[in-house]
């Protein structure tokens, strides 16, 4: 845990979020600013910066986070496919750095995978 990550903050209650799934491993909360119909983020309930600090040690509940991730995009309602970001250090832009998978979807495609 780490005292002033949002996203261990969200974990441990004192920051509400949209809950989407729980566990005693991993967390899965609506994105307070959606970039689709649905976006909803999986994350570890233990703090891992990111994937570049992500090892070994790490690899069942990574598994979990992946595993889990179309059971709970069926359950938002994305039956015909979604996208899935995870976004790395400072080139990867991101900007919570507790890891997160990012789940994209809707009615329609998405479109291109990256803005150009
Ligand atoms: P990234 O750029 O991959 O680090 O994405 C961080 C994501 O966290 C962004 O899409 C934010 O909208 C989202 N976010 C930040 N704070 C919150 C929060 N309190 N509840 C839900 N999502 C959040
Ligand atoms: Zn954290």
């Amino acid at each position: 845990m780490s005292q002033d990550c949002i996203f261990c903050k969200i974990v441990r209650g004192e920051i509400p979020c949209k809950k989407v799934y729980e566990d005693d491993e991993i967390l899965a909360f609506h994105d307070i600013r959606p970039a689709a119909p649905v976006h909803f983020l999986i994350i570890p309930k233990q703090h891992i910066e990111s994937l570049a600090t992500a090892d070994m040690s790490h690899q069942a509940v990574l598994g979990r986070m992946l595993a889990k991730a179309g059971e709970l995009a069926v359950s938002q309602g994305l039956t015909d496919g979604f996208r899935t970001i995870v976004n790395t250090g400072r080139v990867g832009c991101q900007e919570v750095y507790h890891l997160h998978i990012h789940i994209l979807g809707g009615p329609n495609p998405l479109g291109p995978m990256l803005a150009h």
